[in-house]
């Protein structure tokens, strides 16, 4: 008898895990016990096959990534695929890159799972625009520089209006860091509308595959962004990162010689 049968029967069930950034040892402990007790995984493309070591053999996979195997699956079929699987008593785990409600469409998932009886549960995972800091050894909110940060993405929905680069880059101005997701391809608009109310030295990064052996960065300043990715050869998916907490790194100030790094800071205020 599987272990499984011996549990007390439960309400259909969906986990939304995060499964991080990409790197293995960035998952959570609840995150791998859920993948370790799914019967099927509904896995985002994002999600690399380390991860995936982690289920059973007897797990099935499903990939419904965009980049994967099945050639953007649509949202509507991989919602009806939840929901049939958990109806039908399976340990469904919807696995998704990063964290499950940080871009990437799971409040919209739950949304679905629990307007049809669903119960979800959620697990937490580290989001690639923080791994792409980290990665840099960036600190997103060092007190000498920011004071917040701003999660936005590169690409809105096409009938959004809302997302206006001017007003974002004012809030730059103000101290808070700019976290971009999906952007390298609207990398321009990002340049152009940041450009409205920020200095062209202002310092970027793009980080490319952050926390994963394959990971690649570049260092420049606003002005520069658009050339620096064609330069480097970024791109998807890869994080810009803007504003004067980049001046903590060595590289910004090489760029920029009236630029200190934090370093020297911290030193002199010693
Ligand atoms: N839920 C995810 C975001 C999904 S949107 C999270 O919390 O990270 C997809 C975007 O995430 C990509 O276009 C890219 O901007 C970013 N992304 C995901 N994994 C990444 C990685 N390892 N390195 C850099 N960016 C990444």
């Amino acid at each position: 008898m599987s272990h499984l049968a011996t549990e007390a029967p439960r309400a259909p069930t969906v986990w939304l895990v995060g499964a991080g950034p990409g790197d293995p040892e960035l998952l959570t402990v609840k995150a791998l016990r859920a993948i370790r007790r799914a019967t099927v995984l509904l896995v985002d493309d994002l999600v690399g096959d380390a991860v995936l070591r982690y289920a059973r053999r007897s797990t099935r996979v499903v990939r419904v990534g965009k980049r994967g195997g099945c050639q953007s699956t649509p949202q509507a079929f991989i919602q009806q695929l939840m929901l049939r699987e958990a109806q039908a008593g399976e340990r469904v785990v919807r696995l998704k890159g990063g964290d499950p409600f940080v871009f990437g469409r799971g409040g919209e998932e739950a949304e679905f799972l629990r307007a049809q009886g669903v119960q979800v549960e959620v697990v937490n995972g580290i989001t690639s625009g923080l791994a792409a800091a980290t990665a840099l050894q960036v600190p997103l909110t060092h007190r000498k520089h920011a004071h917040g940060v701003i999660l936005v993405t590169g690409h809105p929905r096409s009938d959004d209006t809302g997302l206006h680069w001017p007003t974002l880059a004012a809030a730059a101005a103000q101290g808070l860091t700019l976290v971009i997701y999906m952007s390298v391809a609207t990398a321009a608009e990002v340049q152009s509308g940041l450009l409205h109310s920020l200095p062209a030295s202002t310092p970027v990064a793009v980080v490319q595959h952050a926390s994963l052996p394959q990971q690649r960065h570049a260092i420049g300043t606003l002005g520069g962004l658009v050339s620096m990715i064609e330069q480097h050869g970024l791109g998807s998916p890869a994080i810009i990162l803007v504003g004067d907490v980049l001046r903590c790194l060595q590289q910004v100030a090489d760029i920029e010689p009236a630029m200190d790094p934090c370093i020297e800071h911290s030193a002199r205020r010693a």
